[in-house]
């Protein structure tokens, strides 16, 4: 069994990389992916408990994008962490994250909430993820709002007082530029976008022509007919399939890692067909 979608503490997991390839080592995984949000950082320590442990540690990134609205997830694999073009994308994602922030807590401070963007910074130095929930975090501790979901969607989110759009890097551009970084692309969990399924084909197909290599086929969430679904895609437009629990540690407990919730049971197939899919890429 194998996990190909795992979260560390380089993003919103709490797992460190090591301990996270150290629990896979426990449970009986013969293979983990390290998937952190828009950052490749956690691969060398993990490659490193790897050695240790005799658990073989894929290199992956989740990518945040947009396409017609929709926050798609994008899974990168074997991609150069180095590619000078992936990393144009990646920076541009993490700088409007930090115009983002800046902008937001401007707004509240004008308006007399007790955060500052030096607070903001200051505790979550190092976070790329840093965002809405962060500065809402600091608006419950001092007492401000009941819940870190008030402060997300009733004051950040779409629609609130203090709402700011933000640029997202289109979903084409991203699987263009993993294939040239020679990674995998492969869209993450389908059935998280509530899309009719002719625009998720559709979807698909403009994502097949840009270079995509793969759908998750196997998901912590996925019923067996949305499995069988994916199944079927993979087929029709030629793609391998991975699979993962999207493990985040403490901060989603409902999900374990290798069993997601209790059913998930990826096979070592995946991995094979996700290095072979490598060679071309
Ligand atoms: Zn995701
Ligand atoms: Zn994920």
């Amino acid at each position: 069994m194998i996990d190909l979608h795992c979260h560390t503490t380089c993003s919103d997991g709490t797992d460190s990389p090591w301990d996270l390839v150290e629990r896979a080592k426990n449970i009986g995984l013969s293979a983990v992916a390290i998937t952190d949000h828009d950052i490749f950082r956690g691969y060398s320590e993990a490659r490193a408990a790897g050695a240790e442990y005799g658990v073989e540690v894929v290199p992956g990134v989740e990518l945040s994008s947009l396409y017609h609205g929709k926050h798609i997830h994008l899974l990168a694999y074997y991609a150069d962490s180095q590619n000078e073009g992936l990393n144009a994308l990646m920076d541009r994602a993490v700088r409007e994250r930090i115009r983002r922030n800046k902008a937001m807590v401007k707004k509240m401070e004008q308006a007399g909430y007790p955060v500052s963007w030096e607070e903001l910074s200051t505790r979550n130095a190092g976070n790329v993820m840093m965002g809405r929930p962060h500065v809402a975090e600091i608006l419950m501790e001092k007492g401000v709002i009941a819940s870190i979901q008030e402060g997300v969607v009733k004051l950040m989110g779409r629609g609130g007082p203090f709402f700011v759009e933000r640029y997202h890097i289109p979903l084409l551009d991203y699987v263009k530029a993993v294939r040239e970084a020679h990674g995998i692309p492969v869209i993450a969990h389908l059935y998280q976008y509530r899309m009719e399924p002719e625009a998720l084909r559709q979807m698909i197909s403009e994502c097949v022509d840009a270079g995509l290599m793969g759908l998750e086929g196997m998901y912590s969430t996925y019923t067996p007919e949305q499995e069988a679904e994916v199944k079927r895609l993979a087929e029709e437009f030629h793609l391998i399939r991975t699979g993962g629990s999207d493990y985040h540690g403490t901060r989603k407990p409902h999900i374990s890692l290798g069993t997601g919730m209790g059913n998930l049971c990826v096979p070592e197939s995946y991995l094979e067909d996700l290095k072979e899919a490598a060679k071309k890429a």
